[in-house]
């Protein structure tokens, strides 16, 4: 019931490859996250509910008047995700929770597309250390760092901005 995917855009078949990649915004290996974490070190990865074929990660969402769950995709670089509960609005940013212990995901570092936009971190580690995580933006359909090493997000909106 909740499996479909999201707007019917078919999905294809990614070359699934672990491992870093090194600059450039078209060009990339993509990797599968398997494992995630809020800062407190709950588990995000949700095995009930795939996207792109993996199991995705849940998170919390908030705004004022709307809240409600997503669980994002685990592949890097997709938009793809499921809404469980609430509604997302593209264009518009949610702050983010760990739908376990309800604990913020920390903030990285601004992103571009909005005035108040904020790249968020995702660590792979129980206890969160920046350089072992992914980030995202969290305004809804900016493409920006989707699950994406929070060191090339940093370098990348860095160059940006110059
Ligand atoms: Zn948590
Ligand atoms: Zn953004």
């Amino acid at each position: 019931m909740e499996r479909f995917s999201g707007d019917g855009r078919l999905i294809i078949p990614l070359s699934v490859r672990k491992g870093r990649k090194s600059g450039g915004n078209d060009e990339k290996a993509r990797y599968v996250l398997e494992e995630a974490y809020c800062p407190k070190g709950c588990n995000i990865v949700d095995p009930d509910h795939e996207v792109d074929g993996f199991p995705g990660l849940r998170i919390k969402f908030r705004r004022p008047g709307m809240e409600g769950e997503f669980i994002l995709s685990a592949v890097e670089g997709s938009l793809g995700r499921i809404i469980l509960s609430g509604q997302l609005e593209d264009g518009v940013k949610d702050d983010l929770y760990c739908p376990h212990c309800g604990v913020m995901f920390e903030v990285v570092v601004n992103c571009t597309c909005k005035p108040d936009a904020d790249v968020v971190a995702v660590g792979l580690t129980p206890s969160l250390d920046f350089n072992n995580s992914v980030c995202f933006c969290n305004v809804t359909g900016c493409g920006k760092g989707t699950s994406t090493r929070t060191g090339d997000v940093i370098r990348r909106l860095g160059a940006e901005s110059e």
